[in-house]
């Protein structure tokens, strides 16, 4: 059995508020959001990171990234937007099924990675 929360959220048995869905990846607004604009894109299929891709997985990194734009200006974003992936350990990335965070709002995001 398939434990992995995003293929649950994909397939509809962990409900979401979804606001995308195409024959390759389906968008969701973040559970807990980190600014007024927060939504992820995650590939239907499951891939645990950008550290698990590989050339046949380029047509879903593809619309990943190229969807991004039109819903973070139909979600209230339109002039912009933080596009975040977290992969591994180094990179923080606490639910292992790749994922993009698409972060904005009425205001700038502020810095990409705040100085220690
Ligand atoms: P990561 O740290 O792996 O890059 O980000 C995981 C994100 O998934 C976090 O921003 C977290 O709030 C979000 N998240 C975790 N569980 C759920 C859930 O059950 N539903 C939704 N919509 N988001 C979730
Ligand atoms: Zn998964």
């Amino acid at each position: 059995m398939n434990d992995c929360l995003f293929c649950k959220i994909a397939a509809g048995d962990i409900p979401s508020r979804k606001v995308y869905e195409d024959e390759l990846v389906i968008a969701f607004h973040d559970i807990r959001p980190l600014r007024p604009v927060h939504i992820l894109v995650i590939p239907k299929k499951h891939i645990t990171s950008l550290a698990h891709v590989g050339a046949a997985d380029e047509p879903v990194l593809g619309r990943l990234l190229s969807i991004a734009q039109k819903l973070a200006a139909e979600n209230g974003s339109a002039d912009g937007f933080r596009g975040i992936i977290n992969t591994g350990r180094i990179g923080g990335q606490e639910v292992p099924h790749l994922h993009l965070h698409i972060l904005g709002g009425p205001e700038p995001v502020g810095p990409m990675v705040k100085h220690d």
